[in-house]
């Protein structure tokens, strides 16, 4: 089969124009691997198209990664160079719009010591984080995915490599809704319409916290910061005003929690890839609002490792709202992705929080935001909790339940 021009450029099109929607006069970066050229050509030229200044392209390599991490060093690896940091430092002067299209292999990085590399993404982190910080909300990013055979073949093992391609292409394209003969800015206006009106009502409703419950042994009570927004779909960037879709796709509604105020036992009800690897079957037990203990049938180790990457990363950043309909759970198929698995289903994430859902947040430092009640730690680690039984509850201050999901939809 393979897929049609036809279709390669209207995802293009969305990509640029509804998910960065690059403004007249802007910079663009887009990441992209290196056997996505052809398809890099197509997201250039619809940038230029929609009037940008100047496109930068950052290659990005899964085998260049993998022979880094397998033969150099750690010390060398963890170490940010100068030019790194000075590219750092221009983009927080230039404010790009960013667009990632990923396509990695989910095993891009199987087989390197997990030690070394959290270790180097750790220090990395650290060095890098301040200035996302500082871009953060004042710029327009997208992320978007392009099929590679690796991450296809993960996800369709018997299938050959061609036939996988087309299955992750159609999978793809139905999740971001793009078909031969539909709109589809026209359908994600609907869309994100959509999902902005239930976040409005959650917003009116100002619940103090949310409670969780299922059959599986989920069973959760988790603060929400008093005022902080329910955001969903879009983000506007405060700079200029542009209103664009950070993930695509994108299903969910979520807001970041108080750190630190969250009680019981979330039961995963779906794998998680993480630095390639997979943890599966898994539970975690919270106490006064961090991470006590958790219960992995596989992965045990690598679950505490990510629990522990820092002294915040047992708390958590988020809590997601994803009705079990999402076009993602109709797939049926395990992505090896959080940009399509953590839209799913109702999710959460350990580690850093939104600063953005603060009023006034996005001219806030991390700091003033942690006051506030945002968690911040160098990971961001969703898992999805969204079980078809799922029941949450929304709990006014004065302690009234309002019923937000039944079944594993909106109620
Ligand atoms: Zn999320």
């Amino acid at each position: 089969m393979g897929i049609s021009q036809n279709l390669l450029q209207k995802y293009a099109e969305l990509i640029v124009r509804t998910g960065g929607n690059v403004q007249p006069g802007q910079i663009v970066t887009l990441a992209v691997s290196v056997e996505q050229h052809a398809f890099a050509a197509l997201v250039i030229e619809e940038c230029y198209k929609a009037g940008a200044k100047k496109v930068n392209v950052e290659w990005i390599s899964d085998a260049q990664a993998r022979l880094n991490y397998l033969y150099a060093d750690q010390e060398a690896l963890a170490k940010v160079l100068p030019w790194e940091e000075a590219k750092m430092k221009q983009m927080v002067e230039d404010l790009p719009v960013r667009i990632f299209i990923s396509s990695d292999d989910p095993d891009a990085l199987a087989g390197v010591d997990p030690e070394k590399l959290s270790a180097v993404m750790q220090s990395r982190s650290t060095v890098m984080k301040p200035y996302r910080n500082a871009i953060d909300g004042k710029h327009q990013w997208v992320i978007a995915a392009y099929p590679s055979v690796k991450w296809a073949k993960k996800c369709f093992p018997e299938a050959s490599e061609e036939a996988a391609v087309d299955q992750l292409w159609k999978a793809i394209l139905k999740t971001v809704r793009v078909r031969e003969e539909n709109d589809p800015v026209a359908e994600w206006k609907a869309h994100t319409e959509f999902i902005e009106k239930k976040a409005a009502w959650l917003n009116e409703q100002q619940f103090a916290s949310l409670r969780y419950h299922s059959e599986n042994g989920t069973d959760f009570t988790v603060d929400l910061i008093p005022g902080a927004k329910w955001e969903g779909a879009g983000a506007i960037n405060s700079t200029n005003g542009a209103f664009y879709i950070p993930n695509m796709p994108t299903e969910e509604i979520f807001t970041s929690p108080i750190a630190g105020k969250c009680e019981g036992k979330l039961v995963a009800v779906k794998p998680l890839s993480w630095n390639s690897q997979l943890i599966e079957n898994f539970s975690i037990t919270f106490e006064g609002g961090k991470a006590v203990s958790c219960q992995a049938e596989k992965g045990q180790a690598l679950l505490e490792k990510m629990i522990a990457m820092d002294e915040n990363s047992c708390m958590l950043g988020e809590v997601a709202l994803v009705p079990k309909e999402s076009p993602v759970n109709q797939c049926g198929f395990l992505f090896y992705e959080t940009l399509f698995d953590e839209n799913a289903c109702c999710h959460v994430a350990l580690g850093m929080g939104f600063k953005e859902v603060l009023p006034g947040g996005d001219d806030m430092t991390m700091e003033e935001a942690q006051a506030q009640g945002i968690n911040d730690s160098i990971i961001h680690v969703d898992f999805m909790i969204g079980a078809d039984d799922l029941s949450i509850d929304g709990i006014r201050p004065d302690g009234t339940a309002v019923p937000i999901f039944r079944e594993g939809t909106w109620a």
